[in-house]
């Protein structure tokens, strides 16, 4: 059988599947997979399939729920700032709005935590 593994307690178990298939995964994995504690082990073997075991979701959820909001908030502020950059109609305002970009990008996936592949609203998050 195809093996899992939890990636927040990185127990051998079986779990939610992850959607490794989206942009941030797969930036995470080139850039920080192997520095981040909770997917350290066993990188070595890819064939691992990642997931958030039953007695992990309320932490994952949490983690989760956090990692969105600062989503949300860093696009907003990224909006705002190119709207005050075109405002401006200044290229210098411009080109800092890029380079916070990367930062926030950066920020962003050091923080990463990944979706499910189903929709989490569709999970009865009471369930034993
Ligand atoms: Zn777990």
């Amino acid at each position: 059988m195809h093996e899992t593994r939890c990636i927040i307690c990185g127990k051998r178990k079986p779990g939610l599947e992850i959607d490794t298939s989206t942009f941030m995964f797969k930036s995470f994995k080139k850039l920080v997979y192997t520095k981040r504690k909770l997917l350290r082990q066993e990188t070595k073997k890819r064939d691992y399939t990642l997931v958030v075991c039953k007695e992990c979701f309320p932490t994952y959820y949490k983690l989760y729920r956090s990692y969105r909001n600062r989503k949300i908030f860093y696009i907003a502020i990224l909006i705002l700032g190119l709207f005050v950059a075109v405002l401006s109609g200044s290229l210098a305002a411009l080109l800092y709005l890029i380079i916070i970009a990367a930062l926030l990008f950066i920020l962003l996936l050091l923080s990463f935590i990944p979706k499910l592949k189903v929709k989490i609203n569709h999970i009865n998050l009471k369930e034993k």
